[in-house]
């Protein structure tokens, strides 16, 4: 027997639910690539990109996931032999490093040990002891997903400039954008890289970059450009070239439903209604976890992602056989662990189009999982939940 009729539920951090009116604003026609209104909507949409990353600089739309716009952040900027340094807080910063290896870039990793965020004093140190200026990147991420840390890009952009140190400041912000504060210009951030699938709400398919002044100087002589990925030829006049080729029409016009929706919710009231729901999600793991079975990966509470929370499970315990009954008799769909927390984590995404019967149907199902394979766990999570949303979500 199962009670998983109906509708599943994405939990997972990406792709994530998409809005019903995202979906619908796809439903159309192809148009010519070269019309008024496909130009006007570029324009408003590279506009409104800018205005997500809080930046001046120009931003790009690739028809691409995010390790696409990996790619087109790095090859656009550096050439073969130079060095990074690759900031670990969990898969994502590292995975991005080796993208970078890849390409030829010599890459060094400042070791993280996944259950902390990067610590900026670090940061700071390494960058003093390289005198000649050897580094010419920093890759950091603003939330890692694996881990579910939040990193406090604003004090990694103090950091370098403390250190005086003109490396740039590259940051993916593929799991936070639209979900929480992000102020490229203001922090000191030279590239940010997003992608349409997360917080954004809109199917995956559109990765994004923007590039502030420093980054585009060093794009002038960066030897890893391609055609493909190239701000040169994006920044073209031809409406064919921003996008190199035919623009992803359909993917644009969800994002610009997916773009109006989050505006017209107001942005602070987004990051707002990203950080009651988390908290929630919180409130219940916290008391889930008295049973010393259940733990949170992140061990400072203030360095818990506000879009995705990694829940740990003692060994003895398969934290896949509860995704496995969440999905299969729940119809709710949890991540899974990423790479050594692989069998020793799941995953709770509450970043996008989430709302409070979403979280708290999330949390009740797994409450449900965990008594069904008689999982030790703290009881009352749900109601922990519940109290915090009405204690601060008031009449
Ligand atoms: C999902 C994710 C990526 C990779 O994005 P894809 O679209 O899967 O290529 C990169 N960085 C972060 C932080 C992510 O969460």
């Amino acid at each position: 027997m199962s009670v998983r009729a109906g509708r599943e539920f994405l939990a997972v951090p990406g792709p994530t639910t998409i809005p019903d009116e995202v979906l619908q604003a796809m439903q159309r026609p192809a148009m010519e690539i070269y019309s008024k209104p496909l130009i006007a909507l570029t324009d408003s949409l590279l506009r409104d990109l800018g205005r997500l990353f809080a930046t001046e600089g120009h931003c790009y739309i690739y028809i691409a996931n995010g390790h696409g716009a990996w790619e087109a952040a790095l090859s656009n900027v550096l050439s073969r032999g130079d060095k990074v340094l690759a900031l670990e807080s969990g898969k994502f910063a590292v995975d991005w490093g080796d993208t970078a290896a890849r390409l030829g870039l010599e890459v060094e990793v400042l070791k993280g040990d996944w259950r902390h965020a990067v610590h900026p004093a670090e940061v700071e140190r390494r960058l003093r002891q390289d005198g000649g200026g050897t580094i010419k990147a920093i890759l950091a991420l603003q939330i890692d997903t694996s881990t579910g840390v939040v990193n406090d890009i604003a004090a990694i952009g103090q950091a370098l400039r403390a250190a005086q140190h003109d490396a740039l400041l590259m940051v993916d912000t593929v799991a936070s954008l639209g979900c929480m504060p992000f102020a490229m210009d203001a922090w000191g951030i030279d590239v940010a890289v997003a992608g349409s699938q997360k917080g954004l709400m809109t199917p995956p398919g559109l990765g994004f970059v923007a590039a502030g002044s420093r980054a585009r100087d060093a794009h002038r002589k960066a030897g890893l450009r391609t055609p493909y990925w190239d701000w040169s030829v994006r920044d073209g006049d031809s409406h064919y070239q921003k996008y190199a080729g035919t623009p992803p029409m359909h993917l644009m016009f969800a994002l610009r439903q997916a773009l109006d929706m989050l505006f017209a919710e107001g942005l602070d009231n987004a990051f707002r209604r990203h950080q009651l729901l988390a908290e929630a999600v919180r409130r219940a793991v916290t008391v889930w976890k008295k049973s010393n079975v259940i733990d949170f990966n992140i061990i400072e509470a203030a360095e818990r992602s506000d879009t995705v929370t990694t829940v740990l499970m003692a060994d003895g315990c398969n934290p896949n056989a509860l995704r496995e009954y969440c999905d299969s008799k729940c119809g709710v769909v949890l991540g899974r662990g990423l790479g050594p927390l692989n069998g020793k984590a799941f995953r709770i995404a509450h970043m996008g189009h989430v709302n409070a019967p979403m979280i708290l149907g999330t949390l009740g199902v797994v409450e449900t999982g965990l008594r069904a394979l008689g999982v030790a766990h703290g009881q009352g999570g749900v109601q922990a939940a519940i109290e915090w949303l009405s204690d601060n979500v008031r009449p």
